[in-house]
């Protein structure tokens, strides 16, 4: 018999329109393989991963759009084992309210992993840009660009995730999963670009208040 494959919650938290949705239904088996809990009204995308380790599994907790009436339910984040908080990179206002969403994953899930997504980098039209981008360095969480179009970081946040959870920094994923075809393409030196801003920027001070121009 096989063994138990070791399995997360990872609850996924964000404004509305950030792109939640779009980024856990790129993994193929997930999408085929979700259930709906109707009582609470969400979506669990089983995740699973092949690494050096062994397999792992992560159960992404996606909402039905209840986050744009306000908070989430305690039912959501019960239980929840690591996180990832969204925002798109083209509103500065979900960049603005990463803070809340902070605040009500940890209030439930106290010293989880968490990872900040600033998706949507495709769109030429950046926002919110790698200096403000500051919240993740004062909370320890980790941060990504993504755009979950064209899958561009697509794995990132789950392997940061899954080294914290098994505890060991030696993991690697050693095959992709099966992820829907790219609906845009990004630009490799656009990127480049990008991750040596974010490098850059992590080398300056943080600032005592958020930007008041945000
Ligand atoms: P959710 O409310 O956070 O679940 O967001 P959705 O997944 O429903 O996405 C909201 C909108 O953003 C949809 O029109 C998506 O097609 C779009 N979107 C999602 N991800 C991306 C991305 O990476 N790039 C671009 N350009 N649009 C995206
Ligand atoms: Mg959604």
């Amino acid at each position: 018999m096989a063994a138990e494959v070791p399995t997360f919650k990872l609850v996924l938290v964000g404004d509305g329109g950030t792109g939640k949705t779009t980024f856990v239904k790129r993994h193929l088996t997930g999408e085929f393989e979700k259930k709906y809990i109707a009582t609470l009204g969400v979506e669990v995308h089983p995740l699973a991963f092949h690494t050096n380790l062994g397999n792992i599994q992560f159960d992404v907790w996606d909402t039905a759009g209840q986050e744009k009436f306000g908070g989430l339910r305690d039912g959501y984040y019960i239980n929840g084992q690591c996180g990832i908080i969204m925002f798109d990179v083209t509103s500065r206002i979900t960049y603005k309210n990463v803070p809340n969403w902070h605040r009500d994953l940890v209030r439930v899930c106290e010293g989880i992993p968490i990872v900040l997504c600033g998706n949507k980098v495709d769109v030429k039209e950046r926002k919110v840009k790698a200096k403000t981008i500051t919240f993740h360095r004062k909370k320890n969480l980790q941060y990504y660009d993504i755009s979950a179009k064209s899958n561009y970081n697509f794995e990132k946040p789950f392997l940061w995730l899954a080294r914290k959870l098994v505890g060991n920094p030696q993991l690697e994923f050693v095959a992709a999963p099966a992820l829907a075809p790219p609906e845009v393409a990004v630009n490799k030196e656009l990127m480049a670009k990008y991750e040596q801003e974010m490098e850059a920027a992590t080398q300056m001070p943080l600032p005592d208040e958020e930007d008041p121009d945000l």
